[in-house]
């Protein structure tokens, strides 16, 4: 590993400062990815500025929803009343994700900051991988890509966001605040993160130095009519071939009021489409129109040589998570 510098802030200003003062620097959370990355030199910090013992652990009630810390382990998350009440489909997708003992490290904040799992990025070995060293190329365009894209993609990057959380996050229309040298801003979930386009090694929205310090999740009246459906090779500590968020609005007559479909393992970000989410409003709840919806959302998707099935497999998941959703009792 290389040699870094180590700082320890204890407030969001010290953390804040410390990274406007220092070139080439990373925030360390629970260090789930950061430190895996350092290890195999993918990531090289200069300095990494631990925000461990920043006070940002909190889930309470703000603004008709909740607010849960950026350094809220995975699993208090998971597990908290407020969130298995009001917003199942996070717990659900949280409690998919890795293996407890990773839920127990991992923050919120690192979580949405995860980087792709694509095997030619995670190994220096490969010459080529944009993501890794911009302007070399795309191993996986002709090589193993069996987890890869199939929207969204770009001739530079196929790879895929590998977290669960973030789309469920994307359901709920979850609000990241952050906070950087030029104060808070908060950042819609849709925003957050980017399509690869030219520049692939450029995950997310974030300006230079700013951190994240809080997901307000907003108030919600359907969300408990609702399903994480996550499709992987093994049934634990695997990542998504496709996973569904599906949230639905249902009337006493079963006639649809809003949907609310996002999609993991399928592209560079939660994917949602929202003229597909539309056409589902004032439609009978059930398997022709939610084919009706998948296949609006998936029109455009493009397999490569190893990750074709994902677009069958995406449609029969999205009806799947949407039927589970429509068949619970609020
Ligand atoms: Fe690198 Fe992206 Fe290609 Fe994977 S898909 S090799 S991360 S450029």
């Amino acid at each position: 590993m290389k040699q870094f510098t180590y700082i320890r802030a204890t407030s969001v200003d010290d953390a804040v400062a410390a990274c406007a003062a220092h070139r080439d620097a990373k925030f360390l959370g629970g260090g789930t990815n950061l430190v895996d990355l350092m290890k195999m030199g993918v990531e090289q910090p200069l300095h990494v500025i631990d925000i461990t013992r920043v006070p940002l652990n909190k889930i309470e009630e703000h603004a008709g929803g909740v607010r849960i810390g950026a350094l809220v382990p995975n699993s208090d998350a998971a597990n908290h009343a407020l969130i298995r009440e009001r917003y199942p489909v996070l717990t659900e997708a949280l409690l998919a994700g890795a293996s407890p003992q990773l839920r127990n490290m991992a923050t919120m904040g690192g979580n949405l900051m995860q980087r792709t799992r694509c095997y030619y990025f995670y190994d220096p070995t490969y010459a080529e991988c944009n993501k890794r060293v911009p302007g070399s190329g795309c191993a996986a365009l002709l090589g193993v890509n069996r987890l890869h894209a199939i929207l969204g993609a770009s001739p530079a990057c196929i790879a895929t966001h590998p977290s669960d959380m973030c789309v469920a996050l994307a359901a709920l229309e979850a609000v990241v605040q952050v906070q950087g040298p030029r104060g808070p801003r908060s950042i819609p979930m849709a925003e957050f993160h980017r399509l690869p386009g030219n520049t692939p090694q450029i995950d997310t929205n974030l300006q230079p130095g700013e951190m994240i310090t809080a997901i307000d999740l907003p108030g919600l009246t359907f969300g408990r009519r609702a399903h994480y459906l996550k499709v992987r090779d093994r049934n634990s500590y695997a990542f998504a071939l496709v996973s569904v968020a599906a949230v639905l609005d249902l009337d006493n007559q079963g006639t649809i009021r809003e949907a609310r479909i996002a999609l993991g393992g399928v592209a560079h970000k939660p994917w949602r489409v929202p003229a597909a989410e539309r056409s589902l409003q004032g439609q009978k709840a059930g398997e022709a129109a939610y084919t009706a919806a998948a296949r609006r959302i998936l029109a455009g998707a493009k397999g490569y040589s190893g990750n074709s099935f994902k677009i069958p497999l995406a449609e029969r998941a999205i009806v799947r998570a949407l039927n589970v959703a429509a068949s619970k009792q609020v």
